[in-house]
């Protein structure tokens, strides 16, 4: 069924069409100032937080230790939005993916990936991705935007509704884990996502250790530090080159922050130790990057940090540039770097069958056309000027 037969099927605007205030995804201190605009007491945040992040409330006429005339001033004014899923896929192997259609009628991706006792969801941060990594279906999209931290958390309470985990059981919860690994560049949309991740966090609501929240970025260097003394959340960093010189190709941004500032802003993040590793994220592109050469060049760049490899097989997705490497390539490169002592998991692919594994998220199945890539080209221009100031 086509997407675009649901138009208007969702809708998680800021504020309804009788004035509505959303109230997903805003500080506790914004919180407390509604109640404050609306004559009621600062305190019943509280309360009305834990309805809505612990309990997943959506409806006020539920919030049973406020008095009725409270909820019902709270009806009045404000709402508790969620979005209308648009699809509903399933993998073979369990693996969920769910497209949310935002008012603007862009849609967003969330995929969750189940395992024995825990579950992990992919969290998108924007609509599509200004960056344009060559191997990356969501870099092909044409429309771009930032998501609304509304918009994030959207994804991650859906999930809760969709398992049924609210409140979320203290063990074995489906939903155990997040990776800030959809569409989109993260540290793009700062702002946003560490709101996002700071109500995700917290313990009175959603209640998602930082421990169990890892954000991958591409490498935007200016704002690593920041994400990490601020939020100190699990750092993965697409690393996929071991030169300038191909990383210059496969991932445009390392022309601006090439492989020694990235190595340098990794060694840098605050709270790496031994025991709390980055992970860089290694796509295996068939005689692209996947030598042993390549393999010992790697562990050679990594020295000195603590580090996990994630060896990504390659995923390609219609009209991609390369092909995954093989079995065998991917064996000899993980050998290798099991040998110089580390752990280098091959990222079992997940939900091939429906478009949900890693990279593969896009969409609106549009082609870039140069126009497209020239306005991309444009807002990544104005990104890092805004970042160098
Ligand atoms: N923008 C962020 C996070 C999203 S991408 C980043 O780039 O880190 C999540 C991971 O999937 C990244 O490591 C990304 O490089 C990788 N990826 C992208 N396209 C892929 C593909 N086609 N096959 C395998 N991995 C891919
Ligand atoms: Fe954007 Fe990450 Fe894809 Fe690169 S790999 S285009 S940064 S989402």
């Amino acid at each position: 069924m086509s997407a675009s037969n649901h138009a208007n099927a969702f809708a998680l605007p800021d504020v309804d069409a009788d004035g509505r205030k959303n109230l997903v995804g805003l500080s506790r201190e914004e919180l407390e100032g509604e109640l404050l605009s609306l004559g009621l007491e600062k305190f019943r945040a509280k309360q009305i937080w834990h309805w809505i992040y612990n309990r997943g409330a959506t409806d006020f006429g539920v919030m049973t230790t406020l008095a009725k005339p409270v909820r019902e001033r709270l009806a009045e004014a404000y709402m508790v939005a969620r979005p209308t899923v648009v699809r509903d896929l399933k993998s073979t192997d369990g693996t969920r993916k769910w497209l949310l259609r935002m008012a603007d009628g862009q849609d967003v991706e969330a995929v969750h990936i189940p395992e024995e006792d825990r579950g992990t969801l992919c969290v998108s941060s924007q609509v599509g991705c200004t960056l344009t990594c060559r191997f990356c279906h969501t870099g092909t999209q044409r429309l771009v935007r930032n998501l609304s931290a509304a918009e994030i958390l959207a994804q991650v309470m859906l999930t809760r509704d969709m398992l049924g985990e609210w409140p979320a059981p203290p063990d074995g919860r489906m939903l155990s884990n997040i990776v800030m690994m959809g569409m989109g560049e993260p540290l793009f949309n700062y702002e946003n996502v560490a709101k996002a991740l700071k109500i995700v966090m917290d313990g009175d609501g959603i209640a998602i250790s930082k421990r169990r929240i890892t954000l991958s970025t591409s490498g935007v260097v200016p704002m690593m530090k920041r994400c990490g003394e601020e939020l100190n959340v699990n750092l993965a960093v697409s690393l996929h080159a071991v030169t300038d010189e191909l990383r210059d190709i496969i991932m445009p941004i390392n022309r601006k922050y090439p492989l020694a500032e990235l190595l340098d802003a990794c060694r840098n993040y605050p709270g790496v130790t031994n025991a709390r590793r980055i992970t860089f994220e290694y796509v295996m592109l068939k005689g692209i990057n996947d030598s042993p050469a390549d393999a010992r060049a790697l562990v050679r760049l990594l020295d000195g940090i603590p580090a996990k490899i994630n060896l990504i097989p390659f995923n390609p997705w219609p009209g991609s540039p390369y092909e995954r490497s093989t079995d065998r390539a991917i064996q000899v490169f993980g050998d290798l770097v099991n040998a110089a002592g580390y752990a280098s998991p091959v990222r079992t692919t997940r939900g091939d069958d429906i478009m949900a594994a890693c990279g593969q998220l896009k969409s609106a199945s549009l082609r870039l056309t140069a126009a497209d890539r020239a306005a991309m080209e444009k807002v990544l221009a104005e990104k890092d000027a805004e970042l160098a100031v």
